[in-house]
This record gives structure tokens, sequence and C-alpha cells, in this order.
């Protein structure tokens, strides 16, 4: 390589590797890094190092937070809303915000429920979601998981798990493709699957 370096080059190895990036920008993200040292490199530095080292899973709800708990999880307008959508990753989560269709919190599970892969309920946060319903003042759960096999067999498990409960449990509209591909949903369509949900059984 000719630019010299081999810590240089270890970054835009590192940088090749985030998502949307190859060598090529890669190399061009830490050119432009390097020309704005001080204004640009080592705020950038100096955030990666804070948010390293204080990400940590929300306790209530799982989302990636630096604190206990998450900025949702926290906001007591939403909190009184009595509505927690259930989502299975956190890209879907900030999939649902970006659309700012939903005032209530969340509950992410963590993936679905996938015998093939040896994914049970346990290795799921759905003991936590029963449990938080039935501590607080829950009025709906809306379940917005992935429209595949394993998506709905995850969705029929945790209303099946809630039912003791009595809690409205609900899904988004049926046909929009949610859960993974969530995030590649417009803003319109993710309010729209919103507004259409319905009891789930
Ligand atoms: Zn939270």
């Amino acid at each position: 390589m000719s630019d010299g370096g081999t810590g240089i080059e270890a970054l835009i190895s590192l940088i090749s590797r985030l998502p949307g990036l190859g060598p090529r920008s890669a190399r061009r993200v830490v050119l432009m890094l390097l020309k704005k040292r001080t204004t640009l490199m080592a705020p950038l530095a100096q955030a990666l190092s804070v948010v390293a080292q204080s990400a940590r899973d929300c306790t209530l709800c799982g989302n990636i937070s630096t604190d206990d708990m998450c900025d949702i999880c926290t906001n007591t307008q939403r909190r009184s809303s009595g509505e927690i959508c259930v989502v299975e990753d956190v890209a879907d989560l900030w999939a649902m915000e970006r659309g700012m269709a939903f005032q209530g919190c969340y509950h992410i599970l963590g993936g679905t429920l996938s015998p093939l892969d040896g994914i049970g309920p346990e290795d799921l946060r759905i003991p936590d979601l029963v449990v938080r319903v039935e501590a607080g003042d829950i009025r709906e759960v809306i379940l917005a998981l992935s429209a595949t096999v394993d998506g709905q067999t995850t969705a029929h498990y945790v209303a099946e798990s809630l039912e003791a409960s009595q809690v409205r449990v609900t899904s988004l509209a049926q046909g929009v493709p949610i859960g993974g591909e969530l995030d590649y949903l417009d803003d319109g369509t993710i309010k729209a699957a919103l507004r259409a949900r319905r009891p789930l059984f």
C-alpha cells in the first residue's frame, strides 16, 4: 500500500466492514477523516469510544441505550399510553420510530421462534414480556413481527402466553412485509399497517 502506516490501513480495513461500504469508499471516508482530523475525526473517535463503553440493552424493552433504561421507556407520556409494540429487533424499533406513527413503548424479542435453529421461547424475551404485561397498566400489545412462518408462529405463541393476562393483543395489518423488512418500508406504509391493526384471534 502506498499511503504508508499500518494504522491507517487498519482503519480503512475496519471502515470497509461497515454496511454499504467497500474498500474503495472506506478509503474515501478515511481520507476525508484525515483531512478533518480536529473537526470530525477526533470528535467521532470520542463519540465512538463513549458509546462503545456505555451502550447496553434497556432493562425494560431491550432497546440499545447508553443508560439502564432507554429514552422511550423513561418517557412517562409514552409509558402511560398503555401500549406495547412487540418487534423482533432494534432495527424494527428504529423503523417504527422513524415513521413517528406509534406513541407507546416497545418490547424487543431478539428474534423469532425457530425450532430448526434451536431457538425456543426461553431464548427470546417472551417471559420478560409476560412479566411486564402482568405487572403494569398495559391495555394493548401490538405484534409487529415478520409475515414469515417463524414470525407468525412467534406471534401466536406470544398471544397464547398473554392469554391469562387478558390484555388486548393485536397484530399489524396482514400482507405487509414486516419484521426484518420493516426498515425498508416507507413511513406511510408503517402508519397504515398500524392503523389497520386487528385482533390476533
Ligand atoms: Zn426501553
